[in-house]
């Protein structure tokens, strides 16, 4: 298996993210997922980790599952929210010993619940040099080209971020729809001298009725002409037409812009994704 960092000295990396499933069905489909991505040949897939520690178990057993499986380099999410220092230690240390090598160390979001543990790291930055002191993994870290929703301003925001990856590996970023706001976010790192490998991720709309729910969440705004776009479709299938197309449109120009890499927003379905790629010319014969 790899380390991410090597493979992104290598050249682009391809890669795929999933969620742990919560039901039988679920679990299937991500099953059939992964099948049907494996003849991509991802560069690295990753796999989510639930808020408060809600999946430590699954993502484990499906980071680990993939990594025995053979066929693809897993990395494992973490997130320090809820978790104390000894906990946190204790799982990146089996992902080690299991031979993982890739995580993406995460803040997280804060529990909704006041009776949640309290976290002993305050920050992603933290979770990076606790996993440093543990093994030598390559560790990734979020950014977020349109500002984290917690950053009081774009300039704390990048700063952070400088300092995160300035003892990270490299960057993968939440979705976004305009390639500037991604060229904007490099640029302003660079001027702070974080010039590591910063991923961009890519989300293909399937549904209008999601899309609107996840941008409000993540900060990602909709743009208005690609709202329209989508919403020129008379039916269903022409709407996941038109995404496809989008992304499809993204991906070209952050690729022709010298991204280091895409990484999909799979939502453990593995059909526009699938799409993108063949429309890029990526598949593999
Ligand atoms: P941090 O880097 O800790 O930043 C959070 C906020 O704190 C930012 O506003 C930052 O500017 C600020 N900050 C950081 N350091 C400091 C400091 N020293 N002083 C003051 N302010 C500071 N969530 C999950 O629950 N599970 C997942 O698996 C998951 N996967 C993700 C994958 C990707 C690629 C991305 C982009 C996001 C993912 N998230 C996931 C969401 C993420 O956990 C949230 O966006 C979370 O709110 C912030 O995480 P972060 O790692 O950016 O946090």
């Amino acid at each position: 298996m790899a380390n991410i960092t090597d493979l992104l000295a290598r050249g682009r990396t391809f890669s795929f993210e999933f969620f742990p499933p919560q039901t039988e069905q679920a679990a299937i489909q991500l099953v059939t997922t992964l099948g049907e991505l494996a003849p991509l040949r991802p560069s690295f897939v990753s796999v989510t980790y639930g808020a408060g520690g809600s999946t430590r178990q699954r993502t484990h057993e499906i980071v680990t599952s993939i990594l025995r499986a053979g066929a693809m380099t897993p990395m494992a999410h973490l997130t320090c929210v809820a978790h104390t220092r000894a906990e946190l230690v204790d799982i990146v240390a089996r992902y080690r010993d299991e031979g993982v090598e890739n995580i993406l160390a995460l803040g997280g979001d804060p529990p909704q619940d006041l009776d949640a543990p309290k976290s002993d790291l305050a920050n992603a930055h933290e979770l990076v040099e606790l996993v440093r002191g543990v093994g030598p993994f390559s560790i990734g870290v979020a950014a977020h080209p349109e500002v984290h929703p917690r950053s009081p301003d774009r300039a704390s925001d990048r700063r952070n971020l400088a300092t995160k990856l300035s003892t990270a590996d490299f960057a993968i970023t939440q979705f976004f729809f305009r390639a500037d706001d991604y060229r904007r976010l490099v640029d302003e790192l660079a001027a702070l001298g974080a010039t590591k490998p910063v991923i961009p991720g890519v989300m293909p709309i399937t549904n209008l009725a999601s899309i609107e729910r996840m941008a409000a969440m993540s900060g990602a705004a909709v743009p208005s002409a690609l709202v329209e776009r989508l919403r020129a479709g008379a039916t269903p299938d022409d709407v996941r037409r038109i995404g496809v197309e989008a992304a499809t449109e993204l991906c070209a120009e952050l690729l022709e812009g010298g991204a280091p890499g895409l990484h999909f927003y799979t939502l453990n379905r593995s059909s526009a994704t699938r799409e993108v790629y063949a429309n890029l010319g990526l598949a593999v014969t």
